[in-house]
Formats: C-alpha cells, sequence, structure tokens
C-alpha cells in the first residue's frame, strides 16, 4: 500500500482507529440506550477538556469528514435536555464503521465526537438557514427530525451559550478541516473532501416519502468538477440502488464552504440513507448483512471519485498514487 498512515495522534486521551476505546463514546450496539446515555455522561469532563474531534491523518488525496457522528453531550448539559433526546437518534450512526476502509485507501479521516444536538458542526456558525423556506435543522437545534423538543422548558441555548459552544466545538473542527485541506494540498494538486452522512429514510417533516438510497450533494455542481461526480456514481450503476445527485440533499455547509474547484479542492456530500446498514430504530443496530453488501459499493464509489481527482493532478502527483485495488 502507497499510502502509508504517518501519523495518527491519539487524541484526547486514547482514540483509536475504531474510535472503540474513546471514552467519550459509547457502545450503542452493546448497550441499551439509555444506559448508553448515562454512561456517556459518567464519562464526561469539563467542556473545555472535550476535544470536539478525532484527527486519522493520512497522505492520499482524499478528506473523509463525519461531522454527525458524535454521541458525547457534556456533563454541564445534561439537565438541560429533554426525555426525547436521550435517543440521540438523528445522529448519522455507525459511519466509523462503515468507513473503516478508509485506513486501505491512505484517506484522512476527521470524526465528530460531540452531538449535532449541542452543535451542529455542518451548519454556518452565524446560524443562518442551508435551506431557506424550508424545515431545517439549526446551527444549535431545539428540536428533533421529528419535531420532539430537544430541550426541557426554558433551557434552550440563549445567543451567548451558542457562541460558547461555537467556540469550543465548531471552531476547532473546522479549524481541523482547514489545516488538513491544506496539508494534503502541499502533497497533490488535486483532492477530494468527502463529507460522510446517513439519515432515516423516511422522514415526513422533512421530505416527502422515502429517500433514494445515495443522495450526493454538490452545492448544485459547484463544490466539484463533474468528472468527478460522475466517478462517484458510476459505482452505482447497476446495482440495487438508487441515488440523485443535488437532489433534497444538495450538500450542507462543509461541502459549500470547503469545495472550490478552482483551487484544487472537490467535495461532495454523501447522505445514505441507513437502511443500507443499520435499523433505522431504537437501539439503532449495525447490521452486518447489509453492511456486507453495502460498504463495498460506498468504498467504489469513493474510489471512484478519486481517481478522477487523481486524473485531474499532473505528474509527479498522479505518478506516486495507486489505488490499492490497481496493485
Ligand atoms: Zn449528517
Amino acid at each position: 500500500m502507497l499510502f502509508r498512515s504517518v501519523e495518527v495522534p491519539a487524541i484526547d486521551g486514547g482514540a483509536t482507529e475504531a474510535g472503540c476505546d474513546d471514552p467519550l463514546t459509547f457502545a450503542a450496539t452493546r448497550l441499551p440506550l439509555q444506559a448508553a446515555f448515562e454512561r456517556s455522561h459518567l464519562h464526561s469532563r469539563p467542556m473545555s477538556q472535550v476535544q470536539p474531534y478525532e484527527l486519522l491523518r493520512r497522505n492520499a488525496p482524499l478528506l473523509i469528514s463525519i461531522p454527525h457522528l458524535g454521541r458525547h453531550v457534556p456533563a454541564d448539559l445534561r439537565d438541560s435536555y429533554s426525555v426525547e433526546s436521550q435517543l440521540l437518534e438523528d445522529t448519522d450512526w455507525h459511519l466509523d464503521r462503515l468507513y473503516q476502509f478508509a485506513a486501505e485507501i491512505g484517506a484522512t479521516v476527521l470524526n465528530a465526537t460531540v452531538s449535532r444536538y449541542v452543535i451542529d458542526l455542518n451548519r454556518a456558525a452565524t446560524g443562518e438557514s442551508l435551506y431557506p423556506g424550508m424545515i431545517a435543522t439549526s446551527l444549535c437545534p431545539t428540536e428533533t427530525f421529528r419535531g420532539a423538543p430537544l430541550y426541557k422548558t426554558g433551557t434552550a441555548p440563549n445567543s451567548a451559550e451558542i457562541s460558547r459552544r461555537v467556540d469550543l466545538y465548531w471552531r476547532p473542527y473546522h479549524a481541523a478541516l482547514n489545516e488538513e485541506i491544506a496539508r494534503l494540498r502541499q502533497l497533490h494538486a488535486h483532492i477530494l473532501l468527502w463529507d460522510a452522512h446517513s439519515i432515516a429514510s423516511v422522514l415526513p417533516r422533512l421530505f416527502s416519502g422515502s429517500l433514494p438510497d445515495f443522495n450526493f450533494g454538490t452545492a448544485d455542481g459547484q463544490s466539484c468538477d463533474e468528472a468527478i461526480v460522475a466517478g462517484a456514481v458510476e459505482a452505482l450503476r447497476d446495482t440495487q440502488w438508487s441515488w440523485v445527485v443535488n437532489g433534497r440533499f444538495s450538500g450542507g455547509f462543509i461541502t459549500r464552504r470547503y469545495g472550490d474547484p478552482g483551487s484544487g479542492v472537490h467535495a461532495i456530500q454523501l447522505e445514505m440513507c441507513q437502511s443500507l446498514y443499520m435499523d433505522e430504530d431504537a437501539p439503532f443496530q449495525w447490521r452486518s448483512e447489509l453492511a456486507a453488501a453495502v460498504v463495498p459499493v460506498v468504498r467504489a464509489s469513493i474510489e471512484g471519485a478519486l481517481r478522477s481527482v487523481m486524473e485531474k493532478s499532473t505528474p509527479p502527483h498522479k505518478a506516486d498514487i495507486v489505488l490499492p485495488s490497481q496493485l
């Protein structure tokens, strides 16, 4: 393998590649949810000590961002949250596990550790809506996707508290994104930023009917060269899964903010239906038999996009890069 992991920092006292030993996360697949929520708080630290991300640094021209993976709710906020919030049901469950192949293709991975119920890292820090005129969750949401209150009455964050969360969690995550994009651009003329998401396939409050299985977003073509998106989509042709480009989800803040094809940064958001690899109802179990079928397709999609990225790079960049599947 030509892309070797040159640095895998143990952030926050021992996070591992699988994330399983991270004291801030808990094994949802092994614990009843209420116990898991309790456990997460038992392991909480003062907010100032919580790392908002886990960074797995590698050298391929590929950065995978997973901004809604986090399940940590700081201890000092716990009492303000409602009973309904404790399922953390809008988490992008298990995506660290789904994207474990990232190590084999040399991808840098940025995993969020803090729950989107605390702050949504895929929204602008200014709080502006991603989808004006439509129901969309905000920087510090106050309702679940299904409309249940996240906070007890009168405890939703005010502007000062939102600013505090921006400073503690949002800014560090985006500083890491900026730094990794700059680092990889030093190594490669073109890079791919893959913003990884998953969502329940049916959410009447947010969209009608069922979502396509794979929802690619490129800010309506602004965040990524067409040939690279075509490379990603190619893996879905002649498969059992449905897909769309720039449908209901055209890319969140990260895709829009960082995608800049003219500067060699190509950003694609993939919003997958959770039904492809897990149970969409609590306790949100990983389904190995489903995942075994779909993970190779996700990988092929990323590799297809990556090949197109590499074709855009001029030697010596291109000559240095060989995907494992090409060896
Ligand atoms: Zn998401």
